[in-house]
């Protein structure tokens, strides 16, 4: 069975392939449909796609493996990820994946007071929002 880290690693591989085969579909696409200055331009409407670094496995409190990753968008400006894996078998399945905080910037701390956008914990699952639409 791999890493923790490989199998997260494996899965960004896969979402970049996923992110070029997109590319080509939509530049085939707009090459069609495009003229002129568009044209020219129209690698402003492609997706990009950035492989986050990955940072550090650890264990949590509930037994899933954590790895934690980092994405440097821009200067200043850093995306981080939490995975949230479970072994399956031979392999292993993300139960979740959490983003940093950008009210509390992950210190789960905003005004002084724990920060009530992730519950203090520096971290937000984006599918929560999903299920509890009336929650920002
Ligand atoms: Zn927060």
């Amino acid at each position: 069975m791999s890493s923790p880290r490989q199998f997260v690693e494996n899965f960004y591989q896969g979402k970049a392939a996923a992110h070029a085969a997109t590319r080509t579909l939509l530049q085939e696409l707009y090459t069609k449909s495009f003229s002129g200055r568009l044209l020219e331009h129209s690698g402003h409407f492609l997706p990009s796609f950035r492989t986050p670094e990955i940072c550090e496995e650890t264990e949590d409190l509930n037994g899933c493996t954590l790895v934690f990753t980092k994405d440097d968008l821009r200067r200043g400006v850093v995306k981080r990820e939490r995975f949230h894996l479970s072994p399956a078998g031979d392999t292993w399945k993300i139960l979740r994946i959490d983003w940093d905080c950008t009210w509390c910037h992950n210190t789960g701390v905003f005004s002084g007071a724990p920060c009530d956008k992730c519950g203090g914990s520096g971290w937000r699952d984006p599918i929560h929002k999903f299920l509890n639409p009336t929650l920002d």
